[in-house]
């Protein structure tokens, strides 16, 4: 089956965050299991640098008024993974981050760039002469490509089943109407049941109502977003509606996130080897300045610093660590209000907390395996992909008990399954009292590397999802033809 698999960002040409992850391997072990899949993304000055160019630019002319544009085929430079890049440059080649300018406000463009993405895996799924290569599913991923199957029915072009995935309902590509125009899109579709929402065109909305499937990326986020309001308005469409949505969680790239032999940290371990964790832990504190006590719990966060993730309960949790001892250093970036406060938090306890505000993907390494713990309080979580890293490094998850949290992480009240802690409230203390049953647990080196062992046998390959989607598609070609 040949399927085109479209998104904004995929690891490792640029990653934001999760999403990327997914792009950048979900594809690939559907190849595994000998599906023939081709990505297309944005042609960022970063992707089009790291990607393995391999052949010559296809003109795609000005599609969209704004500039000249080429597909550039390519391969991933570690998994081969073949990759189309939109190069254009008017939308794509700026300094700043994928989706905003330095100034953190969005690029007032976005309606645009993002519509040419959709607008081109549409023209690659019409095939024909266009370049010998047509679609049997396409695969859409987040708002960023909701435009997608709203083109292909404009264009009343044969049908090519599409698949709509939400990472994050949240984020939802809410533009004026008065671009309708500008991106190629009928006035006839601007209507309650079509593309808008309150008011505004959705690209989120598009690919909600125009795929020929939803997914999500966990099964207890799948049922949040149908009956509750972390469904953000779109509950009733996705309860009502007649294609159905499923939840498969997200897997883990083993051959990125491998303790064993993971070239970001200093020590590689295996369950077996527990003691060699700590010198990565040693290393860490370290490198963050901490005093390197082997005996205190130390902490970790590496995260976007959105409301969503629930730092600022960790925030309002601060003086718990002090009161158990316990170091923690968190790795993300975002809010600028939430950095400046971990920044004077870090600064008024020096012994307990530490920070690195920014993006690093090798340190996000080098935290995993050198924490003992790993915190994730987020308030709403689709899936949530640290969590699942975690586990592997044998760094013990303390999650809220919300979306693929549920889905991957099981309480050590369940004394023969568990692998970390898990609370229900969405408050400061409701953190703190895990985290203290994490760090009695710490003080019980016994008990705790039974539960790191456990956690590290634990296994969230992609191949079972890949599995399942591909049985998907299957099913939707199926019932197109
Ligand atoms: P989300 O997609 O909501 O941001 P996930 O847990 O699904 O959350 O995925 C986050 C991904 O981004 C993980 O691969 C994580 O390691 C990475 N990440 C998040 N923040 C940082 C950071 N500051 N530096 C490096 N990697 C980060």
């Amino acid at each position: 089956m040949k399927i085109l698999f479209v998104a904004s960002e995929a690891y490792p040409l640029v990653k934001t965050g999760g999403l990327a992850d997914v792009a950048g391997a979900l594809p690939v072990a559907l190849g595994e299991l000998g599906q023939d899949v081709r990505l297309l993304l944005p042609g960022y000055p970063e992707a089009m640098d790291k990607a393995q160019i391999k052949g010559k630019p296809l003109s795609l002319g000005n599609p969209q008024g704004i500039g000249q544009a080429w597909l550039t085929p390519a391969c991933m430079p570690d998994s081969g993974l073949f990759v189309w890049l939109i190069d254009c440059p008017a939308l794509f080649d700026r300094k700043g981050s994928l989706y905003q300018a330095s100034d953190g406000r969005d690029w007032p463009d976005n309606h645009l760039r993002f519509a040419l993405l959709a607008r081109v895996a549409a023209m690659i799924s019409v095939g024909g002469g266009f370049i010998g290569w047509k679609p049997d599913v396409i695969h859409c991923n987040d708002w960023q490509t909701g435009l997608t199957p709203v083109y292909l029915e404009q264009w009343g072009a044969p049908r090519t089943p599409s698949i709509f995935t939400i990472h994050n309902i949240q984020y939802q590509g809410l533009f004026d109407p008065g671009v309708l125009g500008a991106v190629s899109l009928r006035h006839e579709h601007f209507h309650l049941e079509g593309l808008e929402f309150h008011g505004f065109l959705s690209y989120l909305k598009a690919g909600l109502v125009y795929a020929d499937h939803i997914t999500t990326v966990s099964p207890t986020y799948a049922k949040e977003i149908c009956h509750t309001d972390l469904g953000c308005g779109f509950q009733g469409l996705l309860t009502t509606g007649e294609k159905g949505l499923t939840g498969m969680h997200n897997g883990s790239d083993y051959e990125i996130w491998k303790p064993t032999k993971d070239p970001y940290i200093p020590q590689p371990y295996s369950e077996t080897q527990l003691g060699k964790k700590k010198v990565n832990k040693k290393a860490l504190q370290k490198e963050f300045n901490l005093p390197c006590y082997e005996d205190a719990p130390l902490l970790s966060v590496i995260s976007r610093m959105a409301n969503q993730k629930g730092l600022d309960l960790i925030l309002e949790a601060l003086p718990t660590l002090a009161r158990l001892n316990a170091q923690l250093i968190i790795v993300g970036f975002g809010n600028p209000a939430l950095e400046e406060c971990f920044k004077s938090a870090a600064a008024s306890m020096p012994k307990h907390l530490a920070i690195f505000l920014g993006y690093d993907e090798p340190l996000a390494h080098r935290v995993q395996a050198g924490a003992d713990m790993l915190l994730v309080p987020s308030r709403f979580e689709p899936c949530g992909l640290t969590q699942i890293y975690a586990l592997r490094y044998g760094t013990l998850p303390v999650v809220r008990r919300t979306g693929g949290l549920v889905d991957t992480v099981t309480d050590i009240s369940d004394m023969d399954n568990g692998t970390g802690f898990m609370f229900n409230d969405a408050t400061p203390s409701a953190l703190s009292a895990a985290m203290e049953r994490a760090v009695s647990l710490y003080r019980k080196p016994k008990d705790w590397r039974i539960v790191q062992r456990r956690a590290m046998g634990r296994d969230y390959d992609w191949r079972r999802a890949a599995e399942s989607y591909r049985n998907l598609y299957t099913r939707l070609v199926k019932e197109t033809a």
